[in-house]
This record gives structure tokens, C-alpha cells and sequence, in this order.
């Protein structure tokens, strides 16, 4: 009888695990779903690859527009580093600025010069209404005499009246990209500076 109590209460554990547990309830299976999900959004791998996959598509970005340069590298952005080694740039600016820094990094932007070569229809000419032959964001931001003000306390905090070199280090890029708002030289910023103004 010893023997099998003892059987009996060996069995009975593994009976009790071979039971099928009763399905549970819709909201318990969907948050085992979701933290499953979170589990591997968290894995360091799935990272990884995430990580891989978008670097991807900016280098296949990058090369796009380096290719549609046909050899000829003018704007500081396309002199300088892939673009995704240029980040640091971006850090701590606000959207506007942000914005105000691709454009002069690219140079497509919206002054005569580059709206003119790309045919925008109310664009007559290049030039500036300076009497500069030609507007480009290096006039505008160095040499224009319409927008003077600011542009010593730029420079100073640039650390280079030097245009590459200017928008190629982060001090550089921010001190321009904030100048480029406050000066109201692009029509396009004049509501992100009234809104700088207001914070
Ligand atoms: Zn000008």
C-alpha cells in the first residue's frame, strides 16, 4: 500500500500537467501578444537590424543625390560627409532651425539663385534685389547689404566667416541656421521666427 501511495503521488503531479490549462480569456491573449511584441522590439538584435536596415536606405538616399550631382560637389553638403555621419549637425536645433540648416547644407532653398535655375515661374532672374547678380544662400548669409543686422554676432558665434567651413562644424550650422530665421531673408521663415520670438 506504501509502495503505491508513493506511485500515486508521483503520477499525480505529472497527470495534473499533462491537463490542458482552459483557453484563456480574449484580453489575457492580447496582452500576451503585445508584451511578446515589446520583448522583441527590445531585443538588441532586432535593433540591430532595424538600425542596419535604415542606414541602408539613407546611404541608397545619399548616393541618389550625389549621383544626380554628375561629379560636380558645390554645396557644403555635398562636400562634406555622408549624411549620416553629419547628425551632430542636427543636435539641439528646434524644427525650423533643422530645416534651415538642410537648405543651406543643400543649397536648395529659397532664394533667386536656385529658384530661378529651377524655373520657378515668378522667379524672373538670379539676382538679388541688392543688386547682387547673384542671390545665393552664400550672398544672403555672408554679403547681402539688405540684412546686416546679426550677421558679426553670427560670425562670432560661427567661429568662421568661412562659408564651408561655417556650415560644415555644429556651432557653425546652428549660428547660421538661427541668423537665416531671425533675418527674415527666406519668406518661408517668417512664421517659425514669430514663433521662436514668442518662447
Ligand atoms: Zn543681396
Amino acid at each position: 500500500m506504501k509502495g503505491n501511495a508513493k506511485i500515486r503521488s508521483r503520477l499525480q503531479p505529472r497527470r495534473g500537467r499533462k491537463r490542458r490549462p482552459p483557453l484563456p480569456p480574449l484580453a489575457e491573449k492580447e496582452a500576451w501578444v503585445k508584451r511578446s511584441l515589446d520583448h522583441r522590439l527590445n531585443s538588441p538584435r532586432l535593433r540591430k537590424e532595424i538600425q542596419t536596415w535604415w542606414e541602408g536606405r539613407l546611404q541608397g538616399r545619399w548616393l541618389h543625390y550625389q549621383r544626380g550631382l554628375r561629379g560636380k560637389a558645390t554645396s557644403p553638403a555635398q562636400k562634406g560627409d555622408l549624411v549620416w555621419g553629419r547628425w551632430d549637425l542636427h543636435e539641439g536645433l528646434k524644427k525650423p532651425e533643422s530645416s534651415a540648416a538642410v537648405q543651406l547644407r543643400t543649397e536648395k532653398i529659397g532664394f533667386s539663385h536656385f529658384l530661378f535655375t529651377r524655373k520657378v515661374p515668378e522667379v524672373q532672374n538670379s539676382s538679388c534685389p541688392c543688386g547682387a547678380a547673384r542671390q545665393t544662400s552664400k550672398h544672403v548669409l555672408l554679403f547681402c547689404p539688405a540684412y546686416q543686422a546679426g550677421r558679426s554676432q553670427m560670425v562670432l558665434e560661427a567661429g568662421s566667416s568661412d562659408y564651408d567651413t561655417m556650415l560644415s562644424s555644429r556651432p557653425g550650422i546652428r549660428a547660421a541656421a538661427k541668423w537665416l530665421i531671425k533675418s527674415g531673408a527666406l519668406h518661408q521663415f517668417s512664421l517659425a521666427k514669430e514663433m521662436l520670438e514668442e518662447q
